[in-house]
Parts: structure tokens; sequence; C-alpha cells
């Protein structure tokens, strides 16, 4: 219902409690970030993660450990490669294509709700020839800022779900001596897209001595390489000293050595999260013995900046390289204009109206 000003009755204004005699300079702006901090509560975060590494090296069980939840609860571990002999064995390698799986969950944690979506890409790394597995994963990264423009430039722009991928975990063979050419060719692929973090797989099979000098070498041949990783942002001055603290270790401990369990044990009366060893159990959230709170910690804490970066430097190289080609349509376009509902609702805009 709109109401005309000469509608409202006197008695119906009440300018007393917009003003404040007590304070008069006091505009109340500085109310402000509450009112920002009470709307994303209520509406909630969304977050896109993907995991890419070979098989094996531990992904689902680290993702299941990391929001202690079970992403997926109806997946079958294959076991080994059929037992026939090789030659069917290479057939299977050489068939073998990177799939893409998708699980979205809700966590709420004390009123505050996560829309976590986790990209899994089972298959990476198996096949000959990984040429086409870099296809797949690279097209669902486009299709999602494709997705994420063609609805922004839409007529409901008010419920956009965002499904960008914001950061992904490479994760690297621990048995190898640093990275192997699929890893310096597949991140140097993604590298203007995506916010890698690498993480180092298993941590549980190398000694101390043998995590650093693996740590060392990658970082050397990442920089070798001209590989852009995830920087994490330099702590503010003001900032207090714990925050800047934990930001300094958090980056001195790139690239993470992470190790994963999805068992409770009991170490020292206590049930943990771990993995039993005939001389001890290796605990997962223990800092002392492996990065894993450290990398949930930047996950967390840096969550906002994932984010922030995937908006302002990848989606902003996608958006302007899209626009420069112009008219030209991408096959998610060419799905959506096969509805003529669609059709009419893109007209009015310009990167396609030459189109029309
Ligand atoms: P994915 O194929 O990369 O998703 O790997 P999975 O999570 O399915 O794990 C493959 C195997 O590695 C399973 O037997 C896990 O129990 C084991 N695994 C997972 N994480 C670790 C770890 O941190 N250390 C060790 N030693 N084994 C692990």
């Amino acid at each position: 219902m709109i109401f005309s000003l000469k509608e409202i009755s006197k008695e119906d204004q009440q300018p007393a409690q917009f003003t404040n005699p007590e304070t008069p300079g006091y505009v109340g702006f500085a109310n402000l970030p509450n009112q920002v901090h009470r709307k994303s509560v209520k509406k909630g975060f969304e977050f896109t993660l993907m995991v890419v590494g070979e098989s094996g090296l531990g992904k689902s069980t680290l993702i299941n450990s990391l929001f202690l939840t079970d992403l997926y609860p109806e997946r079958i571990i294959p076991g080994a490669n059929p037992p026939l002999a090789l030659l069917p064995t290479l057939l299977w390698k050489i068939e073998r294509t990177v799939q893409i799986e998708a699980s979205t969950v809700e966590i709420e944690e004390r009123g505050v709700k996560l829309r976590l979506t986790v990209v899994d890409t089972p298959g990476y790394g198996d096949a000959i020839n990984c040429r086409d597995c870099f296809k797949t994963i690279i097209s669902y990264i486009d299709e999602q800022f494709e997705r994420y423009l063609h609805d922004e430039s839409g007529l409901n722009r008010r419920h956009i779900i965002d499904n960008r991928v914001h950061c992904c975990f490479y994760f690297i063979s621990p048995f190898g001596h640093g990275l192997k050419p699929l890893d310096v060719e597949f991140m140097k692929a993604i590298h203007n897209k995506v916010n890698i973090v690498p993480v180092i797989a298993k941590a549980d099979t190398l000694s101390l001595k043998e995590r650093e000098r693996l740590k060392k070498r990658i970082l050397d041949e990442i920089e070798e390489h001209g590989i852009k990783i995830y920087h994490l942002p330099d702590a503010e001055s003001d900032e207090d000293e714990d925050f800047k603290e934990q930001t300094r270790l958090l980056k001195a401990s790139i690239p993470f050595c992470v190790v994963g369990s999805n068992q409770l044990i009991e170490a020292k009366g206590k049930k943990v999260r771990g993995r039993l060893y005939p001389w001890g159990v290796v605990e997962v959230e223990n800092p002392e013995h492996n990065d894993f709170l450290k990398l949930r910690t930047m996950l967390i804490t840096h969550m906002q900046d994932l984010q922030e970066v995937t908006q302002d430097l990848h989606y902003e190289n996608f958006r302007s390289e899209r626009l420069k080609r112009g008219g030209r349509l991408s096959s998610y376009d060419k799905v959506l204009c096969k509805s003529e509902e669609t059709v009419v609702a893109l007209k009015g805009y310009s990167y396609i109206s030459a189109l029309f």
C-alpha cells in the first residue's frame, strides 16, 4: 500500500525519536558496521572450494575433516586397479576422464549460515594424456563466471547465487621431489582464474626435515615457473598483535603440509581425529603434528578476502575479456537462448545485443 504524505496524521509523525539533544554531534552512522554485520549474517555466506590433485592423495578425507561433515556419504571408494593383465589396466588409464562433482552443504554455527560448495575433480591426473582433464576443469570455472555475468546482467539481480570458484586447494604428492610437470602445467593454466592454495598431502609420511625441504623446493619451483598462488594479505598496522602473529605464521607455513582422517581415535584419554600407527597417533588437529589447523584457520579468516580477490581480480579479468569479445555467444548462453523467454530477457544487454 502506498501512502501520500497528507494521509499520515500528526500523531503518526514522531520526530522526537530521530533527534538526540544530549549528543547533538552524533549522527548515528557509527552503527553502520552493525547493520552490515546483521544483514550479512541474515543473508548467510556462500563459498565454493575446489579440490584438485591426483587420486588417492586424501582430498575427500581432508575435506570431510575440515568441515566436520560427511560431504560424500554415498561415495564408493574404488579399490585398486582391476587385477587384470597389464594391457587392460593401461587402457583403463588411457580412458580415464576427469569428472566434476559439486556437493553443497549448508552449515550453521552460532546462527551464522554458510552455504559451502565443494567441487571435487575425481580422475584428475589418471589419464596418460591429461590435456582433456585441464579443459574440463577450466571450462567448469569459466562456466561459473559466465553464469554469474549472465545473472548479473539479468532482470532479477537480487538473488544471484554465487557459484564462482573462490579457492582451489591443489594437492601435491609427498612422494616426489617437488612439483611434477603436471602440477606446473595445471597451476599455470588456472592461476589467472582462481586463488590457488598449494597443499602437501599425507604429511604423516614425511619426517620434519623432509617436510621443510619439500616446502622450500616447491616454493622455489613456484617462483621459477612464475606460478601465481594466493597471497595472504598483510595484517593492517592497526590489527591486534595476535592477529599479526597469526598472519605471519600462516604465511610462513605455505605450502600447508596436511594430514586427514575420518577416524576418531583415543589419545591421551581424549577422542581425537587421527591416524593410528604402531608407534603412536598422528593427530589431525594438533599443530605440532601437521598444518591442518593452519589451513583451516587460513580458509576461515580469509574467506572474505578470497571472495574479494575472486570478484575484483579473477572475475574482472574474465568479464573484461568476455566483453572485449563482444557479441560472440558462449556455449552457456547458447543453451540459455534456446528458451524464448531468456532471449527476451537478454536482448537489452550490450554484450549480446549485436546479435539481435
Ligand atoms: P582422494 O582420492 O584424493 O579423494 O583420496 P581419499 O580421501 O579417498 O583417500 C585415499 C586413501 O588415503 C584412503 O585410504 C585414506 O584413508 C588415505 N589417506 C587420506 N588422508 C591421508 C593422510 O593424511 N595420510 C595418510 N597416510 N593416508 C591418508
